[in-house]
């Protein structure tokens, strides 16, 4: 762990949802290092109890499994971290699913309904039942990606999804502005991890090309990030440094848009 204690940060209370994944960890790391309390939502029970060995055994981690797709599911989270720490600041709406690499014509119903369900539903719910919650000056944060400002064959529902979040933020940022709430979305482009590593091989196998290689020829810094770039970004846009942010899609992708 790198960061610093940072004042702003002791006592902040931050929800991380895909907080037992990779972007998710890195950016618990670095908020709970600068001081916060973090909770850390997944779906994936197993992986939240790994997460918690990152971190000292000192009130200042939770965890809690929970779908983000479901609404009950999210006020348990939301209530168990109020009921702890009382207040919410910090709301990193991050947990994601890729979905399968198909052609729109034969991309199956069930996997885009799951993709909506879980990048946009979720990212929906955790901003409904949290902004109540939140005290003002918070800053909420929804990941997208570079999908989510442009496109490439076979990752219909990805896209969608990606995109439609970013609406959601606009919306969203607009709502809790009096309240000086911040809203913004991440847009990561391809990361060094498992959930790119498979996206890519599926892609790969589905074209019968060289995806990893195509997309670092098609980054115009040449290369894939690597978790922590992507939750440096995440700790910017929490923080006070970025307190004239709101509304505003952030990339982190290399240069992978322009
Ligand atoms: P990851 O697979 O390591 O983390 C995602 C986490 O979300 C996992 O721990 C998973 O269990 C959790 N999750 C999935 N569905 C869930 C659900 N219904 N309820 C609760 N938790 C659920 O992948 P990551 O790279 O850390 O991805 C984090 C975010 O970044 C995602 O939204 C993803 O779309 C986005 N993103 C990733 C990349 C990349 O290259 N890895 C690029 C752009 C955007």
């Amino acid at each position: 762990m790198g960061q610093t204690q940072n004042e702003e940060f002791q006592n902040k209370v931050c929800i991380i949802t895909g907080g037992a994944g990779s972007i998710g960890m890195e950016s618990a790391k670095l908020m709970y290092e600068a001081g916060a309390r973090v909770m850390l939502v997944d779906q994936d029970r197993d992986s939240l109890e790994i997460a918690k060995t990152n971190f000292k055994d000192d009130g200042r981690i939770m965890v809690c499994e929970a779908d983000v797709s479901d609404s009950a599911q999210t006020k348990d989270y939301i209530t168990k971290t109020i009921t702890k720490w009382d207040k919410i600041d910090i709301l990193f709406a991050n947990a994601g699913f890729s979905g399968t690499s198909a052609p729109i014509t034969n991309y199956p119903d069930d996997i885009f309904d799951k993709v909506m369900a879980v990048n946009v539903r979720g990212s929906f719910l955790a901003c409904k039942y949290a902004l109540p919650e939140m005290n003002n000056k918070g800053s909420i944060i929804i990941t997208s990606s570079i999908m989510g400002v442009t496109a490439r064959p076979g990752s219909i529902a990805y896209i969608t999804s990606k995109h439609a979040v970013i609406g959601l933020m606009r919306g969203v940022a607009k709502e809790a502005a009096p309240r000086n709430i911040r809203v913004n979305v991440l847009a990561p482009g391809p990361v060094d991890n498992a959930f790119q590593l498979e996206i890519e091989e599926r892609a790969s196998k589905a074209s019968g090309t060289n995806v990893t290689e195509m997309l670092n020829n098609w980054i115009s810094l040449g290369r894939h990030a690597s978790p922590q770039e992507i939750a440096n970004t995440a700790y910017f846009l929490a923080s006070n440094k970025s307190s004239f942010s709101t509304g505003s899609v952030f990339m982190a992708d290399g240069g992978m848009h322009i």
